[in-house]
């Protein structure tokens, strides 16, 4: 069985019964990303602001995406590391007011579902040009040969 569930409980940060904690994400898997290879680990680390509102950090979101390269056309897995990221959550906030970094939720189930955030900050930073290692270190080669010879141009042409 997959762990598809993403949510984490806040009530007792909420009720001020809690200020800071962890908690491990290990192997987690979204049905929103079919070209995830194996799953989604991060740490989440949560502290308190008000009795409404709860911080999270999230570190180390770690995943590999099974691509295929657009110069080749081979098959290969891309292993991906999202250092941190930063997320002011509010119990029933408007939505239409949320800043990039903030997050509503419901204040009866006191749970934030991690799930639409990581999925979005996953296809955020998926490049739009997919190059397997052997492509992309063939291409970053020539990309330094060019403006050598640019300037080996230009000093003649002085
Ligand atoms: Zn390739």
């Amino acid at each position: 069985m997959k762990d598809t569930n993403f949510s984490i409980k806040v009530n007792d940060f909420l009720a001020w019964n809690a200020f800071a904690d962890s908690i491990e994400f290990s192997d987690k898997f979204s049905t929103s990303l079919p070209q995830l290879h194996t799953w989604v680990a991060c740490t989440i680390s949560i502290k308190n602001g008000d009795d409404k509102t709860v911080f999270l950090d999230i570190y180390n979101t770690s995943y590999e995406l099974q691509n295929h390269c657009d110069v080749c056309g081979q098959g290969y897995i891309q292993t991906k590391n999202i250092e941190h990221l930063f997320l002011k959550c509010y119990a029933d906030y408007d939505e239409n007011l949320l800043e990039e970094d903030e997050l509503s939720f419901d204040s009866k189930y006191a749970t934030i579902d991690l799930e639409d955030v990581l999925v979005q900050e996953i296809q955020l930073r998926d490049e739009i040009k997919k190059m397997c290692k052997t492509c992309e270190e063939s291409s970053n080669s020539q990309v330094l040969e060019t403006p050598e010879q640019n300037n080996i141009k230009r000093v003649y042409t002085q």
